[in-house]
């Protein structure tokens, strides 16, 4: 894993040319998958009384690059998730890494489609199509984490913040214990949302768990996809933010605990495929880091020490006892 060089680079950001007019058409996207979720997912308060949660996407204006979760009321049930579009343009462009001539994964080549429809997409765009919906569902249902989670009722009561924003406020003053609360928050919400994505990534993947519109390979090739699909959520994430933010892990922290997250799924779900998914999507993660050039995530000795440095994320949950905090959910499950 160590640098090679002749390693092509990938330049996803700049992108082939995208334009946000492009993406406009697109955009509405996010209301299905936002309404798919809610509609699978039964959250409510620990007294029994069902949540709200609204979402509340700008989209005049493409500069807007924000994603929140907030109290829009004294009221503990109701809440609303703001997002500006261009999170989700940038998003959109990234994922065209699949459709470049980059072959990202070379195998996506072998891939049949199901659905005569798609046929003309091609498959390299139905794969960054497939990437744009899964880094789509992991932004929303990060959010959806916050709250579940009680974190923004324990941020509110004893820090006094509205919100724990994607995109950090540079004049707001943390103090250093405010700091290590909110990352360790972030991480939860980012383990949260790991286990939340995999069901809706297992229910796009029909009954034989190998594509419903498009048919992979293997198992081993389904997550292939879907580390990449990740990695690349996070590659954006480290452009936009510069790995400046104070209160969230660094996204190559983030990548990997996201991956990490298979492993708790799988041991529930689908013990017998565990340790041969889970070493493969590990393995992904150090390739696709590199690729994709995500700083600190393919040199395995870094990752160890990154995966050791997060240890503090149990011991603030320990001593918040936010657990207490949290809200009751469900999965409705479809299968
Ligand atoms: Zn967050």
């Amino acid at each position: 894993m160590k640098n090679n060089e002749n390693r092509k680079e990938l330049h996803i950001i700049q992108g082939p040319g995208y334009k946000y007019d492009s993406f406009i058409p697109i955009a509405d996207r996010i209301n299905e998958h936002f309404d798919r979720i809610l509609s699978l997912l039964s959250i409510s308060t620990p007294s029994g009384k069902p949540i709200c949660i609204k979402l509340n996407v700008d989209c005049v204006n493409p500069e807007e690059i924000a994603a929140y979760a907030q109290r829009v009321s004294k009221d503990p049930s109701v809440y609303q998730i703001r997002m500006g579009a261009g999170l989700l343009y940038h998003l959109w462009v990234a994922s065209r890494a699949f459709a470049s001539e980059y072959n990202l994964l070379p195998w996506i080549e072998q891939c049949k489609i199901n659905d005569e429809r798609l046929r003309k997409l091609g498959k390299k765009q139905i794969f960054a199509d497939y990437a744009h919906s899964i880094g789509c569902y992991y932004i929303i249902l990060h959010e959806i984490s916050h709250i579940v989670l009680g974190q923004l009722e324990y941020i509110k009561d004893e820090i006094e913040l509205d919100y724990l924003s994607e995109f950090q406020d540079e004049k707001s003053q943390y103090s250093l214990e405010e700091i290590r609360i909110s990352k360790a928050f972030e991480a939860e919400a980012d383990r949260q949302a790991g286990e939340f994505l995999l069901v809706f990534f297992e229910q796009s993947l029909g009954s034989n768990g190998l594509g419903n519109y498009l048919s992979f390979p293997s198992r081993l090739h389904v997550y292939e996809f879907y580390v990449y699909a990740i990695t690349i959520v996070f590659r954006m994430l480290q452009v936009l933010t510069q790995r400046q933010g104070l209160i969230h892990p660094k996204p190559n922290e983030r990548l990997y605990t996201l991956v990490g997250s298979l492993s708790k799924y799988f041991s529930h779900n689908f013990p017998d495929e565990h340790d041969k998914i889970y070493l493969q999507a590990v393995k992904s993660c150090l390739e696709a880091g590199e690729k994709l050039l995500v700083l600190d995530s393919y040199d395995p000795c870094t990752v160890i020490q990154n995966a050791y440095n997060l240890a503090f994320v149990d011991e603030v949950i320990r001593e918040t006892n936010i657990r207490s905090y949290q809200h009751k959910v469900e999965v409705i499950s479809t299968k």
